[in-house]
């Protein structure tokens, strides 16, 4: 199964690289959408299948944290399987976010790192993983 994902944040350049980051980590991945706010997100969600969302916390128009509310509330989206990707060291906020569902990582991050945390939180088979380019890739970092 190719993970279809949504990558939510306001800074263009963050998008871009956590979406190289999950490429490089050597995930089988579908399609991949952009939203720039959780209103955005919301819409996005409306239209197309997603299997994972990696969402920042701090976002104009709506934050990352009034998102996951709102996805846990409707039933069509519930159950989807969120990262929080964010500079936030407030623990009161990141403990928020657990309660809400969503699994949280620190930016920056290493492929293998986020690797691992999208196969724990999704289910996405290890086979589909080409191990050989995270070896050789090991210590990338940004
Ligand atoms: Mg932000």
């Amino acid at each position: 199964m190719a993970l279809n994902v949504l990558v939510v944040d306001d800074s263009a350049v963050m998008r871009s690289i956590i979406i190289k980051t999950l490429r490089l980590g050597g995930l089988n991945l579908g399609k991949i959408l952009q939203a720039s706010n959780g209103q955005e997100a919301l819409d996005i969600l409306d239209e197309n299948w997603v299997d994972l969302a990696l969402v920042d916390i701090n976002m104009p128009v709506m934050t990352g944290e009034e998102f996951i509310e709102q996805v846990r509330r409707q039933r069509e989206t519930a159950d989807l399987s969120i990262l929080v990707v964010s500079t936030e060291g407030s623990s009161r906020r990141i403990e928020a976010v657990r309660r809400m569902g969503a699994e949280f990582l620190h930016k920056p991050f290493t492929p293998e790192l986020l690797r691992e945390t999208v196969v724990r939180i999704t289910g996405v088979e290890n086979e589909q993983i080409d191990s050989e380019s995270i070896v050789q890739r090991r210590g990338y970092d940004f």
